[in-house]
C-alpha cells in the first residue's frame, strides 16, 4: 500500500513520518532525488539522494522519475520509480513524503492503494513562528515557503485524511487510527 504525506512547510510533517516509520517495521519512506544542498545532519540516500541538475534533467530524459516538481524556483525533487520497486521488492508498504501538488499526482496514480494525509498547520502565523524557530532557512526563503503554505492550504480538500497538527500527541493518536482503518488492522 502507498501512504502519502503532503503539508505546508513547517506544519509538522517529517515529525509525524518519522513517527510512523519508527513504530512500523512494515513501511519504508520514499526517498527522494533532488538537486538542493544537504541541511545540517543530511547525510546523501538517507533523507535524499542529492544530485547535480545536469543528473537530475538527465534522468528525466530517461523517464526515470513517476513524478518530479521544481517544488522552489530552481531546485528539484522527484521520485524515482527505482525507488518505489526497492521497497515493494521488500514486501513493504511505501511511505511518501512529498509536496502537496507531487501527493495529489500519486494519489491520482495509485488511487485506492493510496491513502492520502494533508498534515495542516492550526494556522498560517503558527507556521511562521515555527519556520524561524526551526532556523534552517533564511528569511527570504521563511517568507517563499510561507507564501508557499498560504496556497497550498487551499488544495486540503482533495486529501483523503486532513489532520491538524496543534498538540502534536492527538495528531499521532489520529494517525494511528487512520493507519489501522486504512490497513484494516
Ligand atoms: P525540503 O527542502 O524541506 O526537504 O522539502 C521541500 C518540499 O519538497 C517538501 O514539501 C517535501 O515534501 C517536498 N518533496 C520532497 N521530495 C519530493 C518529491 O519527490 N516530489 C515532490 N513533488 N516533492 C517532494
Amino acid at each position: 500500500m502507498i501512504l502519502i504525506f503532503s503539508a505546508p512547510s513547517g506544519a509538522g510533517k517529517s515529525t509525524l513520518v518519522n513517527y510512523l516509520l519508527n513504530q512500523r517495521e512494515d513501511m519504508e519512506l520514499s526517498i527522494s532525488a533532488t538537486t538542493r544542498s544537504p541541511r545540517g545532519n543530511e547525510v546523501n540516500g538517507k533523507e535524499y539522494y542529492f544530485i547535480t541538475n545536469d543528473e537530475f534533467e538527465r534522468l528525466i530524459q530517461e523517464d526515470a522519475f513517476v513524478e518530479y516538481e521544481n517544488v522552489y524556483a530552481g531546485t528539484y525533487y522527484g521520485t524515482l520509480k527505482s525507488e518505489i520497486e526497492r521497497i515493494e521488492n521488500k514486501g513493504h508498504h511505501v511511505v511518501f513524503d512529498i509536496d502537496v501538488k507531487g501527493g495529489m499526482r500519486l494519489k491520482e496514480l495509485y488511487g485506492n492503494h493510496a491513502r492520502s494525509f494533508f498534515i495542516a498547520p492550526p494556522c498560517i502565523e503558527e507556521l511562521h513562528k515555527r519556520l524561524i524557530g526551526r532556523a534552517t532557512d533564511s528569511l527570504d526563503k521563511i517568507a517563499e515557503r510561507v507564501k508557499k503554505a498560504s496556497i497550498e492550504m487551499e488544495d486540503q480538500e482533495h486529501f483523503d485524511v486532513i489532520i491538524v497538527n496543534d498538540v502534536l500527541e492527538d495528531a499521532k493518536k489520529q494517525l494511528d487510527q487512520e493507519i489501522k482503518k486504512f490497513l484494516k488492522e
